[in-house]
C-alpha cells in the first residue's frame, strides 16, 4: 500500500516536473525551426521528434566537404536536455550553421507529421520553392552595423542567397563628412526567408544583423488600419461594416467655457 502510494507520489510529482518543463520551454519565443515549420504551437503539437528532417539535412547531397569528402555538420539540431526548447524537436542557430535553402528543401518532404508543410512552400507551379520559406526575419541593429557608421560593409548583402531581393543596398549621403555616401543594408520583409547567412558573414564581433522569429520580429498593425493606395488592402475590409459615430456638437461658444467653474 505504501509503496502504491509512493508511486502514485512519484508519478504526480514527475507529471507536474514535466508540464513545468515544457511550459517553461513553450515560453522559449527565440527559436528558429526549419523551413515550412507550422506556427511555434502548432509545430510542438505535430512534431513527433523523430530526426528525419535532421538526418536529411546532414545527409544531403550538397553537404559534403570538398576538400575532405567527409560530411559537415547539419544545419538542422534536435534539441536536448539543457537547451532552453523542447527537447527532441529541431531548431538552427544561424552562427553555427545556417541553413543554406536548398533547392529541392530535402529536410520537409521527409517529415512525417506534417509539423514541416510542405504545401506552404509550393509555388504557383505546384513546385518546392524554398524561397517562400519563412523561418524568420533578419534585423538590422544600426548602432553596432558599421555601414551605419559610414565604413563600407557589404558582407550580409553578398551572402545573401536572394542578393538585391531580401537585402538591398541604400545610398545616403554622409552629412557629417559631407563628400561620403552611406551604403546601407535594408532587409526586405516580405522575401527574406530567415536563412541566417547573413548573421554568419556579419564581420562584427556580434552580429549586427541577426534573425529573429518572426512573432518576436513583426509587428501586427491590426485589422482596421487600411492602406488606401493598396487595391488589395482594401479587398480584404470591402464587407466590412461601416460603422459611424455622430458627437453632439456643444451650443456654446469658447467664452462660455472660460467664464465657467469647473469642479474637480
Ligand atoms: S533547406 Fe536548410 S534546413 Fe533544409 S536541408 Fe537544406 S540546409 Fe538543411
Ligand atoms: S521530421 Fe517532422 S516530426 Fe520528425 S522531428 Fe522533424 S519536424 Fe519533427
Ligand atoms: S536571413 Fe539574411 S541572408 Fe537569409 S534571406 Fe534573409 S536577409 Fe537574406
Amino acid at each position: 500500500m505504501a509503496t502504491s502510494v509512493q508511486s502514485v507520489g512519484l508519478a504526480a510529482l514527475g507529471g507536474m516536473l514535466w508540464s513545468g518543463y515544457t511550459d517553461s520551454v513553450k515560453a522559449s519565443p527565440l527559436v528558429l525551426r526549419p523551413p515550412g515549420a507550422l506556427k511555434e504551437e502548432d509545430f510542438l503539437a505535430a512534431c513527433i521528434k523523430c530526426g528525419l528532417c535532421a538526418e536529411a539535412c546532414v545527409n544531403r547531397d550538397t553537404n559534403v566537404d570538398k576538400e575532405t569528402g567527409k560530411q559537415r555538420a547539419g544545419t538542422l539540431q534536435m534539441a536536448k536536455g539543457g537547451d532552453p526548447l523542447l527537447i527532441g524537436t529541431p531548431f538552427f542557430i544561424p552562427t553555427e550553421v545556417p541553413c543554406y535553402m536548398c533547392e529541392d528543401i530535402p529536410c520537409v518532404p521527409v517529415c512525417p507529421s506534417g509539423a514541416l508543410d510542405m504545401p506552404s512552400l509550393l509555388n504557383e507551379k505546384e513546385e518546392l520553392d524554398i524561397n517562400k520559406a519563412s523561418m524568420g526575419l533578419a534585423v538590422v541593429h544600426k548602432e553596432s552595423c558599421i555601414a551605419f557608421w559610414g565604413i563600407q560593409c557589404d558582407a550580409c548583402y553578398r551572402a545573401c542567397p536572394l542578393l538585391d531581393v531580401a537585402i538591398t543596398l541604400e545610398y545616403q549621403k554622409n552629412d557629417r563628412t559631407g563628400k561620403h555616401a552611406y551604403l546601407l543594408p535594408v532587409v526586405q520583409d516580405d522575401a527574406c526567408t530567415g536563412c541566417g547567412l547573413c548573421e554568419q558573414a556579419c564581420v562584427t564581433e556580434e552580429p549586427a544583423i541577426f534573425v529573429l522569429p518572426n512573432d518576436v520580429a513583426k509587428g501586427k498593425a491590426g485589422d482596421h488600419y487600411v492602406k488606401g493606395w493598396d487595391t488589395k488592402d482594401q479587398e480584404r475590409v470591402k464587407d466590412a461594416k461601416g460603422q459611424e459615430t455622430t458627437t453632439d456638437l456643444s451650443k456654446k461658444d469658447a467664452g462660455d467655457y472660460l467664464n465657467m467653474e469647473v469642479e474637480y
